[in-house]
């Protein structure tokens, strides 16, 4: 692949990461992660920090080799709330972690009734942080109101994320999150929250989040490929495609169209056109298919290769092309992974 166009410069960045100190890090967590948090040409971007990148940054701009990508970028600093702490001692940062330069991130429940070895997603390291100490088992509603005011107050956070693990009722975990959309929205009236969700099996909880205040919803299947989804996903997997189906199209009709949106990752052994297709009928349904490449994270149980940076490139342009013909824009979704697209390069694809 040549690196003549920004696009093509950015797929290999999101693949091959860059050399730089990031005070902004996710090492860990719930779903692929592993990135340090920067912005490029103004936008939020999430890359991996690999000493060993071609690529380097000086005065302000991403060089490779002696040569000049043209593209600028600024490290994220170190925001002010991660300096405080709740009245019972936990640190704000364990709390709520600030994702790009304006969203807040949490994963509500750090624990997952699929993380057993034989059920875990071979990606996902949601327990290896909790056991680290980055972050607590259980966040309360009251915790994530306090963080949320503080995080807008001292660093002028947009918008927020609320992911979950998977619990063990019907609800999958998403009758907590309502509860804590509502908290946060008391504390910090009016700011767009996106939730993520597995599919519930009493739908109606999808209507209780909108209810609530939350004005996007994410329901991440990864992969649709049956084969992809046994292997990566053991536990996950085992939930019927149908069910994410009936999961999507009732999220848009309460969420409206592209205010829905789900991760298909790029780099699980998958068929590249395959992928389009699945993308472009996602996109039929009014659900934004955030296209990720996968990322081989210390402690995950599967760490095979990145995907090559020109297949990212490839997938994420028609992809893009797919969501601009249907005028569904990352930028329109108004909170969440679309809307920040850190983790992917389908804005920086015109997505
Ligand atoms: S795309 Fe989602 S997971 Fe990635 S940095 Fe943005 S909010 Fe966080």
């Amino acid at each position: 692949m040549t690196l003549d166009t920004p696009l093509n410069v950015r797929a290999d960045l999101a693949v091959r990461g860059v050399r730089v100190p990031t005070p902004v890090r996710r090492p860990a967590g719930a779903g692929p992660s592993d990135d340090g948090h920067l912005v490029i040409d103004g936008r939020n971007a999430a890359l991996p920090i690999n000493p060993a990148s071609p690529y380097s940054i000086d005065r302000g701009k991403i060089w490779l080799g002696e040569i000049d990508t043209g593209l600028t970028l600024d490290v994220v600093r170190r925001p002010r709330f991660y300096d405080l702490t709740t009245a019972d001692g936990v640190r704000y940062e364990q709390i709520a972690r600030l994702h790009g330069k304006d969203v807040l991130a949490t994963t509500v429940v750090q624990t997952c009734i699929r993380y057993a070895e034989e059920q875990r997603c071979r990606f996902c390291t949601i327990e290896e942080s909790l056991r680290s100490g980055s972050t607590i088992a259980a966040k309360t509603p009251a915790q994530l109101a306090e963080v949320a005011r503080a995080a807008v107050d001292l660093d002028g956070i947009t918008q927020m994320v609320m992911t979950t693990g998977t619990t063990a009722g019907p609800d999958r975990g998403a009758r907590n999150l309502v509860r804590c959309v509502r908290a946060v929205l008391d504390a910090v009236p009016g700011l767009p929250i996106q939730v993520q969700i597995e599919p519930p099996a009493d739908l109606s909880v999808i209507s209780d989040l909108s209810a609530a205040g939350a004005v996007s919803i994410g329901i991440h299947v990864e992969s649709l490929d049956d084969a992809v989804r046994r292997k990566w996903m053991p536990g996950k997997g085992s939930v019927p495609v149908a069910e994410y189906w009936a999961a999507w199209d009732y999220a848009v009709s309460v969420f409206g169209r592209n205010q829905v949106s789900t991760y298909l990752l790029v780099g699980l052994g998958e068929d590249t056109d395959q992928l389009v297709t699945w993308a472009a009928r996602l996109i039929a349904h009014g659900v934004y298919p955030f296209v990720v490449p996968y990322r081989p994270v210390a402690g995950a149980m599967i760490k095979a290769p990145a995907p090559a940076p020109s297949v990212v490139r490839d997938i994420s342009d028609k992809v893009a092309r797919l969501l601009r013909d249907a005028g569904m824009l990352g930028a329109d979704q108004k909170a969440g992974c679309a809307a920040c697209g850190a983790c992917g390069v389908l804005q920086a694809a015109g997505g």
